[in-house]
């Protein structure tokens, strides 16, 4: 078959890959010159199942909203003022229930596992090299903190992940470099996580799909989609390409590309900050990969440089930086690490994630028969990409998918979109 896939993100760059490996004739469509300009780009780089969680977890609303006006938080607002926000968030908040977070985080980390094992056999098979590093730590601050993750670390019990709790003194222990003026209540390490390079990743793969047959058109943005009779339409810089299907894999952009065709997902665009700094003091500098569980902020070493993400901006649709989330980036750098490196003259960057309240995706068929969807990954596609590509792959070639697709698809949204 020819198959389109929109967006040459690490979502779409993997959905390539595994239906060219299927045997279908692949071409991606991307708006920017090169592959991984958006979310990928700016993308933390943390990957396994343990780290990878629904971004809304029981108490993080309540928390949120508490930090309102500090001037560091691990959500800024730039418009308090929109209902289609606030319409999201009821919903997001609904997610965070208990049994419901407990629901999500199990989907996702099936997906996650999943996309784990094929990510190592991807860098085994072509020799990659993403600057891999095994080992991440999320840190409680507080009792309270650690009170309200139980629900987490129960799911990760019951899915078999492997990790441990630390207290203080061995968290300090395992990661001597952390600031001991900090307060620090327990740590959560996770051995089989690990870190790595996403956008040079991304890179790579593409390089290997190249190989493998599959077309990139950079620079070409597609405005609509039209599903026809045995096949779909595209409407493309003021020209109709045809395909006998497509997979919409266009991040942030793949709401309005739904919508065009009757579809409305609850996705809301939420902006996610990254700063990237030379490492000054290497001693002084992280060794595994450190996600602070109060500001929602994780910081990873990459070669010689310290990349800082997370900080979710809302009500927001242009790349503005917002000062609160800067406060935060650095606030976290100069809690844990603060001689690796003078994190206010970091590289800022935010870009938009798509996001679903569940911090689920979406990955397979719609109601119409030629079109797939592979998005609303959130703030975990990174961590996500190569096991829903395949998934998306398998659907589209109508072979049975190595993982139960249960929660993953458009049907739990019921059938007015499959
Ligand atoms: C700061 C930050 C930190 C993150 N940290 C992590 C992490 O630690 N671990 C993790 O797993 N995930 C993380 N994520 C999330 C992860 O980066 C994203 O979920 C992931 O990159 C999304 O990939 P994507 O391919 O779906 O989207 P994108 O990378 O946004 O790709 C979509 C592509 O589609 C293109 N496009 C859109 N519309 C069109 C159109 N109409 N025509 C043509 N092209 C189009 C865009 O130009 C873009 O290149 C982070 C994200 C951010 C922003």
């Amino acid at each position: 078959m020819r198959v389109a896939v929109i967006g040459g993100g690490v979502v779409g760059v993997c959905t390539a890959y595994y239906l060219a490996e299927a045997g279908h004739q692949v071409a991606v469509i991307e708006r920017y010159g090169n592959v991984a300009q958006e979310a990928s780009f700016g993308n933390l780089d943390l990957l396994g199942p343990a780290s990878l969680r629904p971004w809304f977890s029981p108490g993080t609303l309540g928390r949120i909203l508490s930090m309102l006006y500090s001037p560091e938080s691990p959500v800024a607002f730039s418009s308090r003022f929109q209902p289609a926000m606030w319409r999201w968030l009821r919903k997001a908040a609904g997610e965070s229930r208990a049994e419901r977070f407990r629901q999500n985080q199990q989907r996702l980390h099936r997906l996650a596992s999943f996309s784990q094992e094929l990510m190592q056999h991807l860098a085994q098979d072509h020799g990659l090299d993403f600057q891999q590093r095994s080992g991440a730590m999320t840190v409680f601050r507080t009792a309270k903190e650690l009170d309200a993750a139980q629900p987490l670390l129960e799911a990760l019990g019951e899915a078999g992940v492997r990790n441990e709790l630390l207290d203080a003194e061995a968290a300090r222990q395992l990661e001597p470099a952390m600031s001991a003026d900090t307060p620090l209540q327990a740590a959560l390490f996770m051995p089989d996580d690990w870190a790595g390079n996403c956008p040079l990743f991304v890179r790579q793969l593409r390089t290997i799909a190249q190989d493998r047959g599959v077309e990139f058109h950079f620079n070409c943005e597609v405005a609509a989609v039209q599903p026809e009779l045995g096949g779909v339409s595209m409407r493309v810089d003021g020209r109709h390409v045809d395909a006998d299907a497509v997979v919409i894999a266009a991040g942030a952009d793949s709401g309005r590309l739904l919508r065009g065709m009757g579809m409305q997902l609850p996705m809301y665009p939420v902006k996610v900050y990254s700063a990237s700094t030379a490492i000054q003091e290497y001693e002084r500098a992280p060794q595994v990969a450190l996600f602070d569980d109060c500001y929602r902020v994780a910081l990873t070493r990459l070669g010689k440089r310290l990349r800082i993400a997370g900080c979710a901006e809302l009500g927001s649709s242009n790349f503005d930086l917002h000062q609160k989330a800067l406060n935060t980036l650095v606030k976290v750098g100069d809690d844990w690490f603060p001689n690796a490196a003078n994190y206010r003259s970091a590289n800022f960057w935010c870009g938009p994630v798509a996001m679903l309240p569940e911090g689920v995706p979406l990955i397979g068929p719609t109601k119409y028969a030629n079109v797939f969807v592979n998005t609303g990954h959130g703030a975990a596609a990174w961590g996500l990409a190569a096991g829903s590509g395949k998934l998306v792959a398998d659907m589209l070639s109508g072979r049975r998918p190595e993982i139960d697709a249960d929660g993953l698809t458009l049907a739990r949204y019921g059938d007015r979109l499959r």
